[in-house]
């Protein structure tokens, strides 16, 4: 790689897409280090907004900006060389695309894998015994605990599905519980089975588990996994829990078997159209999807809007991985990051 025309890079203008106050808080101070240029828009980066690009070398985006074909070519167009997304994930950047531009990806592949995995448990832990109820009632004076029964999680069998770094921590964690923790990965971790932790195939992880935790990632394999034919081999009242990516789960097959009562609870961070709704406060517009209306409307789901990121230690740990990968594209050093094709099949 060329080495840029400043030993520090501190010239690089970076583009910085869907940003919250947050975002800024935290860049601007880490940045203290780096000063690189950073504008930060506000909009997210979609077909619309990708000329604002114009002039910046490097993007800075997220889970729920839109880089698709199209995008990456006006990137190109505009002079952009590189794509830092600020988080794991990257099913959301055609990587056939920013290798056919020569526009080089980079990511946080780990930034605390505890928080997204304890986050799993929070809604477990909601999910089971109430506890949102609870607090609402006990507010308004009512102290019953008529509706409340839940169930305890010691014996009970939890199926995770991906135990790469997340799910890992999440299967560590559930065990502590006295859970039986059976997994399914392309990959066994040795590590997790001289913890007690049992490999399956697919097919029996959905047959035994009581509890199914999804922490693989989004890609052409994965998608849609949980859907009516998966469904069907699973136990009646099953819980599914989904802080992976949303489009796991074939949200209309899960709505289905939420009125049959397939599933019987139903907790996720993440959901297959939440680029037009997760981060925004739309308390006081018309919502327009009616699939998240829906499920909304049942007392055994759960949905938090794409948070399970977000501890202050994973923050700190996203901002000063994110701006160490564009200080190492600034000053032409291999980029430790780096999204490579084989890694998007
Ligand atoms: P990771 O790469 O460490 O682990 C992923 C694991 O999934 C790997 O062990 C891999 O072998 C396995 N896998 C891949 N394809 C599979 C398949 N077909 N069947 C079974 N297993 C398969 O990733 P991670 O850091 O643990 O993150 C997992 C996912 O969590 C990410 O892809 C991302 O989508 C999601 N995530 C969500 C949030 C959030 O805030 N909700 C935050 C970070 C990450």
């Amino acid at each position: 790689m060329t080495k840029r025309n400043n030993p520090n890079g501190n010239h690089i203008k970076v583009a910085f897409f869907s940003t919250k106050p947050y975002d800024k808080e935290y860049f601007e101070s880490l940045n203290i280090e780096y000063r690189f240029n950073i504008t930060f828009f506000e909009s997210a980066l979609n077909q619309s907004t990708a000329n604002l690009c114009l002039g910046y070398e490097v993007v800075c985006a997220f889970v729920n900006d839109n880089l698709d074909s199209t995008v990456i070519r006006k990137l190109a167009n505009n002079g952009v060389k590189m794509i830092a997304m600020r988080c794991a994930g990257f099913n959301n950047v055609d990587i056939k695309s920013s290798m056919q531009y020569e526009i080089k990806v980079v990511r946080v592949p780990a930034y605390s894998p505890e928080a997204i995995a304890e986050h799993s448990l929070a809604l477990i832990l909601t999910l089971n015994r109430k506890t949102h109820k609870a607090y609402n009632r006990v507010r308004e004076g009512n102290f019953s605990v008529d509706r409340l029964m839940g169930f305890n999680l010691a014996g009970k069998t939890v199926g995770v599905i991906g135990t790469g770094k997340i799910g890992a921590a999440f299967a560590k964690t559930i065990k502590g519980f006295g859970c039986d923790v059976i997994a399914h990965d392309l990959y066994p971790s040795k590590s997790l089975m001289e913890k007690g932790i049992k490999y399956t195939d697919l097919d029996a992880l959905f047959e035994s588990s009581d509890i199914i935790s999804l922490h693989c990632p989004l890609t052409p394999r994965t998608k849609h996994m949980i859907c009516e034919s998966s469904l069907s081999k699973m136990k009646n009242g099953v819980m599914i829990i989904n802080t992976s990516r949303g489009a796991l789960i074939k949200t209309s097959d899960v709505l289905q078997a939420l009125v049959n009562k397939k599933i019987g609870y139903l907790g996720i961070d993440v959901y297959e159209q939440e680029e037009n709704l997760f981060f925004e406060d739309l308390s006081e517009r018309i919502i327009q999807d009616d699939t998240i209306l829906r499920l909304n409307s049942f007392p055994n789901v759960l949905i938090t809007s794409h948070q399970a990121f977000f501890t202050a230690e994973a923050m700190t740990e996203i901002v000063s991985t994110t701006l160490r990968n564009i200080h190492e594209f600034s000053v032409g050093k291999p980029l430790t990051n780096e999204v490579s094709p084989e890694m998007a099949r």
